[in-house]
């Protein structure tokens, strides 16, 4: 059975968290001098000289009604790249527990893994990029704590098949994160909504991607209030600044604008993988979710290289395994596509 205490690391049950002094006193008052911030100003705006709430309760209130979710299930991080982080320092005894990927996937989870000296197993895709439950069921051993699951996957591009993470979630006594950051851009509906089923799901999406916000920095778990108060417990005071909590606030009443970029991409990644498949050296252009292509095609480093020689920055994936001679490519602006096609095709007319 899933425990949130056998879970969690003894150091963090006992840790008695740092104590803010806007944690300490949050009511209405005229007169703040309780954390030697400068009372004067700054040379920029007046309030960036006050700390910022460290709960960013604004922030969760819009964000409870856009996801359809109770504050109290909200964790926000500086990036998912903080939420990783924290996923491990709240639950991953370094040295002693070990978590499962699924590669090719997203990069952080083995490099935080890493960082904080919890050792890594592997249970790679299959050829069709879905779950290899057979093996990753092999690999868990008492000491497994955390389970990553990114779908839509990086880099990859997929959503894994619904009834294979819920045969993870059903199984599994440690935490299953779901990494959705390409979640907006699926056909696939997001997990954020099962969270009562499952006491042991973290869903994890960004700002960095569908919203577009990938400078401000700011990454969302959500889970049981069980979870979400570990995160809390440990994260620094203040980890989401003043500035980014204004403006995540402003674009979450823009739900609409976000919606019509996504479309926008959604229907651009369409028309550009049509065109890749008509090109004669592309063998694959793999389904995608996302807003991003992986795209197989010959020579996919010659082909890398020439781009880099013509100002256009694309992934090489081609020495990742299973990902053998694929560039991953994201959607542009219809501009960038058209000049990302005629380099192609230029490059095509030189090469044969
Ligand atoms: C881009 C991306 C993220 C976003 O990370 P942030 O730190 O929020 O910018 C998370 N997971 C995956 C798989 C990604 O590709």
């Amino acid at each position: 059975m899933f425990n949130i205490d056998n879970l969690t690391r003894k150091n963090i049950q006992a840790l008695v968290p740092y104590s803010s002094a806007r944690d300490e006193f949050s009511g209405e008052a005229k007169v703040f001098l309780d954390a030697n911030e400068n009372s004067l100003g700054s040379p920029l705006t007046k309030w960036y000289n006050r700390y910022p709430d460290p709960h960013q309760q604004k922030v969760k209130e819009a964000l409870s009604m856009v996801k359809a979710i109770g504050t109290e299930h909200i964790f926000l991080g500086n990036g998912s790249d903080e939420c990783i982080d924290l996923l491990y320092r709240c639950f991953c005894n370094p040295g002693k527990d070990n978590v499962i990927i699924c590669p090719p996937t997203y990069g952080m989870y083995e490099v935080s893994a890493n960082i904080n000296d919890v050792e890594v197993r592997k249970a790679p895709l299959l050829d069709d990029f879905e779950l290899d439950l057979v093996h990753l069921e092999n690999l868990v051993d008492a000491h497994t704590k955390l389970i990553w699951i990114c779908s839509p996957n990086n880099p990859t591009g997929n959503s894994l098949n619904r009834n294979d993470i819920e045969t993870v979630l059903n199984n599994f006594n440690g935490i299953v994160v779901i990494d959705e950051a390409y979640i907006n851009f699926a056909r696939q509906k997001s997990f954020i909504q099962e969270l009562n089923d499952y006491p042991n799901l973290v869903v994890m999406q960004t700002f960095s991607k569908a919203w577009g916000l990938a400078g401000l920095r700011l990454g969302m778990a959500f889970a049981s209030k069980e979870i979400i108060d570990v995160l809390n417990k440990v994260k620094p005071p203040y980890n989401i600044n003043q500035a980014t909590q204004e403006q995540a606030l402003k674009a979450l009443e823009e739900v609409g604008q976000v919606n019509d970029m996504i479309k926008e991409l959604v229907a651009m990644r369409d028309a550009l993988a049509e065109v890749f498949t008509q090109v004669p050296t592309v063998e694959k252009v793999y389904p995608s979710d996302a807003n991003f292509l992986l795209v197989k095609i010959k020579d996919a480093r010659k082909v890398y290289e020439y781009m880099l020689t013509k100002g256009i920055v694309l992934r090489d994936r081609s020495n990742v395994k299973l990902c053998e001679d694929c560039l991953r490519i994201t959607i542009g602006t219809e501009k960038e596509n058209t000049i990302l096609v005629d380099a192609l095709v230029e490059y095509l007319e030189s090469n044969t």
